[in-house]
């Protein structure tokens, strides 16, 4: 049994020996610091979202659909990014249009891409026979609502570039 002065004296060498660990951990952390503040060419840390380092050629993060400056694109509603993609991420909806000529002729109405479902496989952007949509390196998709994530690709008034068929 320990006398009361024995356990004082136990947890005065255990207060000791915290604070040495403490003070002594501390030191070792501002070494490392003061280390990297003379040697900036060695800190690998990147400063997001301040700093975005470019993304590798092969990074795919969203199917888009490019606009000229006229709001015309390259898609012609054909549907075969539809049919090439493997989870049913995209929607084709379409619509008739009249030609000067008095033809009915399919165009693209609505282009539906859910985003949430893109795998980022590329099939689509093969399968399209006009280049109409390509891959985008954009990767902020967080959203607290996951229905952001469904996008329509055409932007409103646009109508297909003169030319494509
Ligand atoms: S990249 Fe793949 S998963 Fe995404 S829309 Fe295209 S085909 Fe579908
Ligand atoms: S994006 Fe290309 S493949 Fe898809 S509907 Fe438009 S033209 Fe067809």
């Amino acid at each position: 049994m320990k006398t009361v002065t024995e356990k004082k004296n136990m947890f005065i060498i255990d207060y000791i020996k915290t604070v040495y660990n403490s003070v002594r951990s501390l030191l070792q952390g501002m070494k490392l610091t003061g280390y990297y503040f003379t040697h900036h060419k060695e800190i690998i840390t990147e400063q997001y979202p301040e700093y975005r380092a470019p993304m590798a050629e092969r990074f795919k993060g969203e199917v888009v659909m490019p606009h000229d400056d006229k709001n015309e694109h390259r898609c012609t509603g054909c549907t075969a990014c539809e049919l090439a993609c493997p989870n049913g991420t995209i929607k084709i909806i379409t619509k008739f249009e009249t030609t000067p000529e008095g033809k009915k002729k399919k165009a693209l109405d609505t282009f539906v891409y859910h985003l949430e479902l893109c795998t980022m496989c590329n099939l689509c952007i093969v399968a399209c026979p006009t280049d109409a949509i390509k891959m985008a390196q954009t990767f902020e998709h967080s959203v607290f609502d996951r229905s952001q994530l469904t996008k329509v690709l055409n932007k409103p008034g646009s109508k297909l570039m003169e030319g494509v068929e």
